[in-house]
């Protein structure tokens, strides 16, 4: 019996290649004047063309947003955005930009417009983690959804090889689990598989020629996709132990993703056969796991959470982690069976279905 709730979310997407130009018209669209944008100190120049391009309707600049949303730079944050009055955020960058601008507007409920510059799908989503003395909080609440996501090719175009790679595979990270979401529509299955495709065909092509326009295009839509699954069901198991893993030993975020994935989704295939079916074909392989796995190797990514820098007794803490306030999961977690997966992770070995 086919049955299931589905809901659709209200965020404006605009896509293209130079769509970054339609950032004036969204700002008088919106009906905003008093804008706060964000960034990080490495992307500050082009948050100052930007500001040329808008004018007198920038009344701030915030280049200090940092990875894991820590509190005390939204504070400043928030002190820049009281003192300038502004009345809308713009935020340009990855997904710890979206974070900070997300912080921003859970507080004060200004509209965002939100310009992606890496595919970690944040964008469409309406969760915030913040950290707080080293300890990750996260919430979820439709303050948090941004209002407008401009995608520009253009600024994807040099996203460093090394990052396209891992931030791309976060992407499909949130496609998988979408597809076995306890929560989970016939339209949300339908995105995911989309999304998985575009991501798996043009990863190793930007691995090869970062610069192929047409890669960076299907890789930037595969991840608005992955984000709309992120944004519209729940994640599972895998995000699980990625949360656990970065807020436990501040592990980078995509890097994780991209050394969890394999062997997170070897942990559920027994339970998901018909997920696993249509990975087969989404990914035109046997064996979604060990090709994902595969796929970690021909970006160039590391495959082992050792090289990330967490130590062995790390294994333990981060199985009791997991193991606390579980995500819902379509195979039971079982301790053992579960310790053994962060393991394999944590020591580069290719997945097993166990
Ligand atoms: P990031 O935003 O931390 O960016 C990593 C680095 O890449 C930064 O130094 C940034 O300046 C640089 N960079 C970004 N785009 C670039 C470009 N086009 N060219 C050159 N350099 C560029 O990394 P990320 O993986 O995008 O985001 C990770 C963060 O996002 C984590 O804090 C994670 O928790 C959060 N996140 C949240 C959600 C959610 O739904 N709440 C989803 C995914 C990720």
């Amino acid at each position: 019996m086919l049955s299931f709730i589905h809901n659709s979310y209200p965020v404006r997407v605009i896509f293209g290649d130079g769509t970054l130009q339609s950032l004036p018209d969204e700002v008088t669209r919106l009906g905003t004047s008093r804008l706060l944008i964000v960034t990080t100190s490495s992307q500050s120049m082009i948050a100052q063309e930007m500001a040329k391009r808008l004018g007198s309707r920038v009344v701030g600049i915030f280049p200090g947003a940092t990875m894991h949303t820590p509190i005390d730079v939204t504070e400043k944050a928030m002190n820049l955005a009281k003192e300038t009055d502004a009345d809308a955020i713009v935020a340009i960058g990855g997904g710890s930009v979206t974070g900070l601008s997300k912080a921003i507007a859970v507080r004060t409920d200004l509209p965002q417009i939100i310009i992606p510059t890496t595919y970690a799908g944040s964008e469409m989503s309406a969760i915030l983690g913040e950290t707080k003395n080293g300890e990750k909080i996260t919430q979820s609440s439709e303050r948090i959804r941004p209002e407008v996501v401009i995608y520009d090719v253009d600024l994807t175009m040099n996203l460093p090889v090394a990052l396209s790679g891992v931030s791309g595979i976060n992407a499909i990270a949130h496609a998988i689990e979408a597809l076995y979401a306890k929560d989970g529509t016939p339209i949300i299955n339908l995105i995911a598989l989309e999304a998985i495709g575009a991501l798996a065909r043009a990863l190793p092509v930007i691995a090869r020629t970062p610069q192929d326009r047409q890669a960076r295009t299907d890789a930037l839509y595969g991840a608005w996709l992955a984000g709309v699954c992120l944004g519209s069901v729940s994640m599972a198991l895998h995000h699980k132990l990625c949360h656990t893993l970065g807020g436990s030993f501040n592990l980078p975020h995509a890097e994780i993703h991209t050394i969890v994935l394999p062997h997170a989704l070897a942990y559920n295939a027994p339970a998901i056969p018909g997920v696993m079916a249509q990975l087969r074909t989404a990914l035109a392989t046997e064996d979604p796991a060990r090709t994902l796995w595969d796929l970690a190797g021909v970006v160039g990514a590391q495959r082992s959470l050792a090289e990330l820098g967490m130590s062995d007794d790390g294994i333990d803490l981060a199985t009791e982690r997991a193991l606390a306030r579980p995500y819902p999961n379509p195979r039971p977690l079982n301790r053992e069976a579960i310790r053994a997966t962060i393991a394999r992770a944590y020591a580069g070995a290719s997945p097993v279905t166990a």
